[in-house]
């Protein structure tokens, strides 16, 4: 039950529960993802039967209320299944993230009745997969100049527009899809596959993200009935609410990714000889471990009082911005220093790292860039807003 890089003793902070339900995907990674990983990493593939494994596991809707078939967990223990799962790959990280905070989330939070009791159950279980339609061709840090649009024509809506960069979009059964009325206001629209004028085109040739399918949605004139619209909350404030709630969740998986490394890194460093000596035995080699306990020690910390925060219901976007950005550069940074220590053994997938590196260059750029978080947080600070 214990897990391995706790410097500061935090696993005390933790419920038995939180610490079952670490093992528990801790166990489901080491069956299920790591002995495929790196073989779908090279091949650009994602494995279909995964969702509903994933819904088997536990691991859609996991903080959604038992009545639409999710686990009524906190938020911590969401933080630690998305830790463990990108400990495994980010990529798979991605697809567990989407389905939770920006399929499900706003499905429970701004759907009516018949619309949660309709999808909900479904994606819990994993027997649908969704996507989350927010960033366009000309429109990524800047989402309220997004061009996709609808037009009302009796009990149906028309919509008309395109949307880029979309996680699990060839694959996705429903699309969470964020458009503007003839009053410029944003609404969230359940998009169905096999809508007529609906099509998904897969992005090729990613260098990052290479277990996770990205793609584009495209609307030509699409019918889709009124009732598909998430009915209780509408402007930009609405699909921000669900970047906020996965970007929490990105602030837990950057640990898993830097633990991953970081142990990758300090067992090759025990091991490999150089100058008739371990390379652990290097002063240079030691303050890079070090340093990675160190940023990792912080980043855990910011993970459980987010957590705390979160699960009053007081944790803040500018919060939030702080810990993704803060806990994605240290694993960016880690994954990169790991690879140095590794040597050329670290530009192979006999080991994780250079895949991890390359995938974090996708999780430091979505759900808000890096220097978008850190205007977040200037405005925060001063008050004043400095990206537009
Ligand atoms: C693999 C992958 C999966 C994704 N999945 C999804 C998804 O499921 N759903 C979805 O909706 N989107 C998704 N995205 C899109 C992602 O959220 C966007 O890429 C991101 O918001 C940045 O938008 P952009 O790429 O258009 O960059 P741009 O907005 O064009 O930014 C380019 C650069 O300019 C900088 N910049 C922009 N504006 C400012 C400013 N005002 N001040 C200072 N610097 C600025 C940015 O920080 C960045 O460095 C995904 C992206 C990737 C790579």
């Amino acid at each position: 039950m214990k897990t391995e890089v706790d410097f500061y003793e935090i696993d005390d902070l933790f419920t038995n529960e939180h610490k079952l339900i670490r093992s528990s995907v801790r166990d489901f990674v080491v069956s299920q993802i790591t002995p495929i990983i790196e073989d779908i990493a090279q091949k650009a593939v994602f494995p279909l039967d995964m969702p509903k494994k994933m819904g088997e596991m536990g691991l859609f809707g996991c903080t959604i209320p038992e009545i639409y078939g999710g686990s009524g967990l906190d938020y911590i223990s969401y933080g630690i299944m998305m830790q463990e799962l990108e400990r495994g790959d980010s990529g798979m990280r991605s697809v567990a993230s989407v389905q939770n905070s920006l399929v499900m989330y706003p499905i429970f939070k701004f759907g009516n009745e018949l619309q949660k009791h309709k999808y909900l159950p479904n994606l819990a279980s994993g027997k649908i997969l969704g996507c989350f339609g927010l960033t366009e061709p000309n429109h990524g840090s800047d989402p309220n100049g997004m061009q996709t649009r609808f037009v009302e024509d009796g009990d149906f809506i028309v919509l008309s527009g395109s949307k880029m960069w979309i996680s699990n979009a060839p694959i996705a059964d429903i699309a969470i899809v964020w458009a503007k009325d003839n009053q410029d206001r944003i609404h969230g629209v359940i998009v169905e596959k096999g809508m007529e004028g609906f099509s998904a085109p897969e992005i090729k040739n990613k260098w990052s993200l290479r277990t996770s399918i990205t793609g584009e949605l495209v609307f030509d004139k699409v019918r889709v009935p009124k009732s598909n619209i998430l009915p209780l909350k509408n402007g930009l404030g609405a699909p921000l609410m669900c970047l906020d709630s996965a970007r929490y969740g990105i602030a837990w998986g950057a640990v898993g990714v830097a633990i991953d490394c970081y142990l990758t890194a300090k067992k090759y460093a025990l091991e490999r000889i150089q100058f008739g000596k371990p390379i652990a035995s290097f002063q240079l080699i030691q303050k890079k471990l070090a340093e990675m306990l160190t940023d990792i020690t912080k980043a855990q910390l910011i993970c459980w009082q987010l957590g705390n925060l979160k699960n009053k219901g007081k944790a803040t976007t500018a919060q939030i911005s702080l810990a993704k950005r803060n806990n994605v550069e240290i694993a960016i940074h880690i994954a990169r220093e790991a690879r140095q220590i590794l040597g050329a053994m670290g530009i192979v997938s006999d080991y994780p790292i250079m895949r991890h590196l390359t995938n974090l260059e996708s999780v430091i750029t979505y759900e808000g860039t890096h220097d978008i978080h850190l205007l977040i947080l200037g405005k925060e600070i001063t008050g004043i807003q400095a990206f537009c």
